[in-house]
């Protein structure tokens, strides 16, 4: 670690105790920047990197509703408007019990980094609640969306920030959250983006994230002359980017031969099919079932996954590609020496920071083709930026030529880092080059509009 990234970490760390993601999300970006600081002094002078640290505004207000039984309910809820630099606020929104500022902030820190590669005018920005879902009612979800959003209103804006689903904020969530806005501003606007397609939704936005982290996985083997057909893939979660990740990877000619939950794995050596898929978009999206119930449908294998393990038996299965989707440090480095024991060497993430510090090193020190989340799961806020750009002019584009956009959007990015990684003198790096590719645009921006 160079002098100058442990002397910020120890400032950043002083000032967000207790923040542990945030920490980690800021030390990989410093890390990589290094280089771009000492032949830049310009940015350190106008302190860039400092101020992209800080978000712009940070939103926490008291969520209280109603539930069901009629009893009083209170979560927080929270929106970090990080860094507008380049365009209004844009990010997801989580509903996860294990939702805490730290998280937050780490999310929208590499939302801004994200953003800035996907070419759209889009800047960072997070949101959520600790508010869980799981097992709620849609009467129970409405409420809480309703109270939600009867806070966040004030904050959002198609020109200030306009946020999107993330874990726990699918259609439905987005559906109760829109219509509450609606409600309150009387105005028909773009708040929001994930939208149902009968009210402003852009087609390919739910299949985005899944397929963009498969068009770069693609686009990174394409570097070796290789593509994915007959490739075997491990994809963590089951929810939206899983699901789609999964249907992508069908289409190209791979397999995908796990999916899981916070719960546990199947293991279904014989591939899960499109028609498996559809069984499990059905449990997942309308059941609200668990995954395990797929293997009782298929004979596939079932595994329990205990979170206090120190590996997750779901990277120790003979493969070519992983495809995490689930959620932060999903990835330790015995998962990641796993992964590399049983000859996988495509990594994509379509979760955010999957993979501890330590696991990205060791895939950087093999150099395998490791697609870090900024870049490779960059697809789904790109479609939501092209979103925006039909509700701006009041119009829908059809599923191919949004599907062609994101395509050529995830090679735009995938040759972004490319070019960027060999320009700093790092071949192969993808991580130095999405990050440094994303913090330029925004810090050459940043100097142009001064010390705001
Ligand atoms: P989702 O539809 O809510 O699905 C999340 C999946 O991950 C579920 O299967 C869930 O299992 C599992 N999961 C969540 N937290 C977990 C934990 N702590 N341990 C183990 N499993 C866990 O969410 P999603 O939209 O697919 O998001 C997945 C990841 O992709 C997140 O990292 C998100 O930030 C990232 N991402 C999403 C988008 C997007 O467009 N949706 C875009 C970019 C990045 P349970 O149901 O048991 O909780």
């Amino acid at each position: 670690m160079s002098e100058y990234v442990k002397s910020l970490m120890e400032e950043v760390i002083a000032k967000n105790p207790s923040e542990p993601e945030f920490h980690q999300a800021v030390e990989e970006v410093a890390e990589s920047i290094a280089i771009v600081l000492e032949r830049h002094p310009e940015y350190r002078k106008a302190k860039i990197l400092e101020r992209i640290l800080e978000p712009e505004r940070v939103i926490m207000f008291r969520v209280p509703w109603l539930d069901d039984q009629g009893n009083a309910q209170v979560n927080r809820g929270f929106r970090i408007e990080m860094n507008s630099a380049i365009g209004p606020y844009k990010g997801g929104l989580r509903f996860h019990p294990s939702v805490n500022l730290g998280i937050l902030k780490f999310l929208a820190f590499e939302q801004v980094f994200k953003n800035s590669l996907t070419t759209l005018p889009m800047g960072g920005g997070k949101g959520g609640s600790d508010f869980n879902p799981k097992g709620k009612s849609d009467s129970d979800v409405m409420r809480f969306c309703q109270s939600f959003m009867t806070e966040l209103q004030r904050h959002i804006g198609p020109n200030t920030d306009v946020p999107a689903g993330d874990i726990g904020v699918g259609g439905r969530e987005i559906g109760f959250l829109f219509g509450q806005y609606k409600r309150i501003r009387n105005e028909f606007a773009g708040i929001l983006t994930g939208k149902g397609l009968n009210w402003g939704g852009s087609l390919i936005r739910p299949e985005a994230t899944g397929y963009g982290a498969v068009y770069f996985a693609a686009e990174m083997l394409n570097t070796r002359g290789e593509s994915l057909k007959g490739k075997t893939c491990l994809v963590s979660g089951s929810g939206n980017v899983a699901q789609y990740t999964v249907e992508k990877i069908n289409d190209l000619g791979g397999k995908a031969v796990t999916l899981s939950d916070s719960s546990g794995y199947i293991y279904d050596p014989e591939g899960i099919s499109e028609k498996k898929l559809k069984y499990v978009m059905e449990l997942k999206n309308i059941r609200r079932g668990r995954i395990k119930e797929y293997a009782d449908e298929f004979g596939a294998t079932y595994t329990s996954i205990d979170p206090g393990a120190d590996y997750n038996p779901l990277w120790n299965h003979k493969a070519d590609c992983a495809f995490p989707s689930a959620t932060q440090n999903e990835i330790n480095l015995k998962d990641a020496q796993n992964l590399l024991k049983n000859g996988v060497y495509v990594v994509s993430e379509g979760a955010n920071m999957p993979t501890t510090i330590d696991g990205v090193n060791l895939f950087l020190d093999k150099k395998i083709l490791y697609g870090p989340g900024k870049a490779a799961n960059a697809g789904g806020v790109a479609v939501s930026g092209l979103e925006m750009s039909q509700n701006s002019m009041r119009l829908s584009w059809s599923r191919e030529e949004v599907d062609q956009r994101l395509q050529q959007i995830m090679k735009n990015i995938h040759r972004n880092c490319v070019e960027t990684a060999d320009r700093f003198d790092c071949p192969g790096n993808y991580v130095n080059g999405a990050n440094i590719a994303g913090f330029l645009k925004v810090a050459d921006t940043m100097l142009d509009q001064g010390l705001v």
